[in-house]
């Protein structure tokens, strides 16, 4: 293990929160590397379903450390709801969590930008968080880290400054008024003091954590498909979700990684708005939404939904490096009589090589597809890979030949031990 990424195939929700949480019995570090609490990572403990948003899935388990990297945003109020929620749970958490000092924080005003943002013409579907404009004032080089709270002269100046131009770019959006570095100051002074606790240098913990010979898992929220740079922008998320993400959002080398996991549903969905070559008509759709539960763990949305999709899936192994596919939700499947993929792309007439980078381009692509005939039988109980019924076999094997990506386990249910872990 010494260093594994786990990085969603899709366009997140593929049931990573699950695979973690798993992964994480045999890690003594998990750590989050990229974005914020739009991120709903659900796990089920003893029947019950928590949703995790910030804090790593591998909390579930005792004694592991979890850490919130430089890449992630944190919104301070959240994080706290969150870890007090778990708390009450009976998990001791403050004791095991850190925040990385360089984490950019989530700021009211980026709350109140992002909604106005989305109701207007420019809407992409985000989940008006604040999360896409806590990482603009990153990028533009005017965001404030968790550090910075613990210098409040220049806290509160650079808080001023930025709403002073936000009130110009924005001047419909009324909250901005009466916003201040002072006023943000004095509402956060408990939650800071609260804070101060956990914050850490996850870069250096990590280092020695690997040097130490013990066990990281880093962890991804949302998907390949909807990083930065490699998702169809720009419906995408505002920071790297692919693998390469991991070590930056982290603080170690890309060096320090030597096993990448891709985590893909048996189909495929989206939340938000952006091209989808793969989508069922709505009828389909809805059908495998139900039987799926495919409805956003953080805003309760419900989901665009799909067959599995190659070229994309193709891609996700490339850009990540991928060394292990996890198949999720295999059992979701079970009651329908075919089971379709789209094999490849159209554009104009001729056949696309790789993913097209435009969003327009994708668009426009038409769908080739291959059925492949059900297996109509229930694969939950299923522990080995010759428990799977062979219809459902010869699907997941004929996935792994197209993309040369090994199999290493199957979810055939929400449950911890619904899994089938494959021999290699
Ligand atoms: P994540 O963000 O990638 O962790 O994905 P989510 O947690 O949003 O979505 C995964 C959902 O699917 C959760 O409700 C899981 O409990 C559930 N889930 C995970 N694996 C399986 C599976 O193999 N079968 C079924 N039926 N549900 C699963």
């Amino acid at each position: 293990m010494p260093c594994t990424v786990v990085v969603g195939a899709q366009w997140g929700d593929e049931g990573k929160g699950k695979i973690v949480d798993a992964l994480s019995a045999a890690a003594d570090v998990v750590a989050r590397y990229q974005g914020g609490p739009n991120a709903g990572h659900s796990v089920i403990r003893e029947g019950r379903t928590i949703v995790l948003h910030l804090v790593p899935s591998g909390v579930m388990h005792e004694g592991r450390r979890c850490l919130i990297g430089n890449g992630v945003v944190v919104d301070l109020q959240r994080l706290r709801e969150e870890v007090e929620a778990l708390e009450a749970l009976g998990l001791d958490v403050r004791p095991r969590l850190g925040v990385s000092a360089a984490a950019h924080l989530i700021l009211p005003q980026h709350r109140a930008v992002e909604a106005f943002a989305e109701a207007g013409p420019g809407a992409i579907g985000t989940t008006g968080r604040g999360i896409g404009f806590a990482y603009r004032d990153k990028a533009a080089r005017t965001g404030l880290r968790v550090g910075d709270l613990f210098e409040p002269g220049r806290f509160a100046a650079v808080v001023d400054r930025n709403l002073e131009r936000l009130r110009r770019e924005f001047p419909a959006v009324p909250s901005l008024a009466a916003m201040s570095g002072a006023a943000l100051l004095a509402e956060w002074r408990e939650l800071v003091a609260w804070l101060e606790f956990l914050v850490c240098d996850v870069s250096l913990e990590l280092h020695a954590a690997l040097h130490a010979g013990r066990r990281v898992l880093l962890e991804g929220a949302q998907g390949t498909l909807l990083d930065l740079d490699h998702g169809t922008y720009p419906y995408v998320t505002s920071s790297a979700a692919s693998a390469a993400g991991a070590p930056l959002g982290v603080g170690l080398g890309p060096r320090a990684v030597d096993r990448v996991i891709g985590v893909t549903k048996s189909y495929a969905t989206r939340v938000g708005l952006g091209p989808f070559p793969s989508e069922m008509p709505e009828e389909e759709a809805a059908r495998l939404r139900e039987a799926g539960e495919e409805y956003g763990a953080t805003t309760g949305r419900p989901r665009r939904c799909g067959w599995l999709d190659l070229p994309a899936l193709r891609y996700a192994a490339r850009v990540n490096g991928l060394d292990e596919l996890v198949v999720t939700k295999l059992d979701v499947l079970d009651g329908f009589d075919e089971v379709r993929v789209v094999v490849g792309y159209e554009l104009d007439g001729r056949p696309v090589e790789g993913f097209p980078a435009a969003a327009g381009a994708l668009e426009r692509c038409e769908p080739v597809w291959r059925a492949f005939p059900g297996w109509r039988a229930p694969t939950t109980g299923a522990r080995r890979w010759s428990e799977l019924p062979a219809n459902a076999r010869a699907y997941l094997e004929w996935v792994e030949r197209e993309c040369g990506v090994p199999i290493t386990s199957v979810s055939v249910g929400p449950e911890r031990d619904a899994e089938v872990q494959r021999a290699r």
